[in-house]
């Protein structure tokens, strides 16, 4: 048990204090002295947490330069040698774990059990398996190449676990990077660049700018990289597209979502409502594949809408330092101020709401809307918040229909006791993953990324490592057999 000891906040302040000047960039192995900056702060709290550095061209430039410089080196390392700080990498995020999570909770506002028990362990088992791709490509995926220099632009929701994504199957390839990190969540990622250097990751290799959307853009500009990968907003998304599009860089995108939960009338209700839980209140709604739409059979509805929110008014919404906290702030009162913003919106559509309640400050409370029109606002912008929306359906042609009523394809999640039903609804949903019976399951073996307007090209397992990967080159022919 580590709830959230005393002493791991301590740590977090011990640190914070270290900084309280100003964090600077980490290029070439170390860091930069601070510049122009600009405040972190809690959203749980709204207390001030730490100024970071606004990155400029000329600081994406010389990120770019050293991460340039190293790559020829790190490529030709075996990929043995690779795996081994890959491996170290991981370890010390274990031994960082109780501080890491504390530390994320804090920018984040998420709860600590799961920045505890979901982001950081995930971030050490990405490590893991990307360490062990590295052990292997040589013989698993033979004639392939780094692209070499990868520009990364991750967003706040997931801040150290979205670094992990895209940090480790770089460097598994023998490319290097130059990651920047979303401006409400910089922390994590500062902290995992003192990992690096604490395992001795050749300098250049990684390479961290902190910034906004004008350091991302720069990012995305800069002619000295090769591939541009991209998790944020469909409209960012869209906008990195075009700017890329007639460069050579290659490109990858996970953007939103809009996701359908659906809940068949044979459905086991109470883990459905479980699984409503995980799909749409853990991390407040602020999940790319959060099951926001839940589709339920009209003949089970009132019994499951009953039972939804007798469990949602259960949910306890407050401190994320608090391991008792179900749900904790969300990330930023801009973002507090949209989602209030769609819902009002929603209710002047004519949706009905039913809440649960939450503390004064950047909180929202669990909520459930019902009377939603599939054309409404409600029924198709991503919120990116605690609101689901509940429709009913009466055939799995329906269910099909409303699931697929969508201009996104992330995720969607479907219960039933009969698995061929899931099964044969599972193929004819457009999305990038379907979890049947759970929900929000994620492994970093398994490719994870959208259809559609949720972007292209996966995270994980092995289509995860080839979008790291220039195309194979043609294998050399096999010489002519002696006559
Ligand atoms: P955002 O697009 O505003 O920001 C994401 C990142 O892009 C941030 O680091 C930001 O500074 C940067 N950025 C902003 N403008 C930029 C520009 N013009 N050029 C380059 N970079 C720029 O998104 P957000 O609000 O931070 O994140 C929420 C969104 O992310 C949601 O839509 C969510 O669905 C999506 N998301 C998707 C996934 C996925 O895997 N598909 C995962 C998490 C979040």
């Amino acid at each position: 048990d580590y709830g959230t000891a005393p002493e791991d906040s301590a740590i977090v302040r011990d640190w914070l204090k270290k900084h309280e000047t100003g964090f600077g960039h980490f290029v070439d192995g170390a860091f930069t002295a601070p510049g122009e900056l600009f405040e972190v702060r809690a959203p749980a709290s709204g207390e001030l947490l730490a100024s970071v550095t606004q990155g400029s061209e000329d600081d994406v430039d010389t990120a770019v330069r050293a991460a340039r410089a190293a790559q020829p080196g790190w490529a030709s390392l075996s990929g043995h040698e690779r795996a081994k700080y890959l491996y170290a990498i991981a370890r010390h995020v274990q031994q960082h774990a109780r501080f890491l999570a504390v530390l994320e909770s804090l920018d984040n506002g998420k709860p600590i059990r799961e920045s505890r028990d979901a982001d950081v362990p995930l971030v050490a088992r990405h490590f893991y398996h990307h360490a062990g791709w590295a052990e292997i490509m040589e013989d698993e995926l033979p004639g392939t190449a780094p692209h070499g220099v990868c520009g990364q632009i991750i967003p706040w929701n997931f801040p150290l676990l979205m670094l992990a994504w895209k940090v480790a199957p770089a460097l598994a390839a023998g490319n290097t990077v130059v990651l920047k990190p979303a401006e409400y969540t910089p922390l994590t990622a500062l902290a995992f660049a003192e990992i690096a250097a604490e395992v001795g990751l050749p300098k250049g290799v990684l390479n961290i700018v902190t910034g906004d959307g004008r350091t991302g853009a720069a990012i995305v500009a800069h002619e000295g990289l090769d591939k541009i990968a991209f998790t944020g907003s469909t409209e960012v998304g869209r906008r990195i597209r075009r700017e890329t599009a007639g460069t050579g860089k290659s490109l990858t995108l996970e953007l939103g979502g809009k996701s359908p939960f659906v809940v068949f009338a044979d459905a086991d209700l109470d883990a459905a409502v479980e699984g409503v839980v995980d799909a749409i209140w853990f991390n407040a709604g602020q999940v790319c594949c959060a099951g926001a739409r839940v589709l339920v059979a009209e003949s089970v509805a009132k019994r499951f809408e009953d039972l939804l929110e007798k469990r949602m008014r259960q949910l306890r919404v407050g401190d994320p330092l608090d391991k008792n906290t179900d749900m904790g702030a969300i990330v930023h009162p801009m973002q507090l101020e949209r989602i209030k913003g769609l819902i009002e919106k929603g209710v002047s559509e004519g949706a009905e709401l039913v809440q649960g309640t939450a503390p004064e400050g950047c909180f929202f409370p669990p909520t459930i809307a019902m009377k939603v029109e599939p054309a409404s606002t409600l029924a198709t912008e991503e919120i990116f918040g605690p609101v689901a929306t509940v429709t009913t359906f009466r055939t799995p042609e329906d269910a099909v229909a409303l699931a697929n009523n969508t201009r996104y394809g992330l995720a969607a999640s479907i219960w039933s006791e009969n698995v061929n039903l899931c099964l044969d609804i599972a193929a004819q949903v457009k999305a990038g993953v379907v979890w049947i019976n759970c929900t929000n399951v994620f492994d970093a073996g398994a490719g994870f990324g959208g259809y559609r307007e949720s972007g292209f090209g996966r995270e994980g397992g092995r289509e995860g490592m080839m979008a790291y990967l220039a195309h194979p080159k043609p294998k050399a022919r096999k010489p002519e057999a002696a006559p």
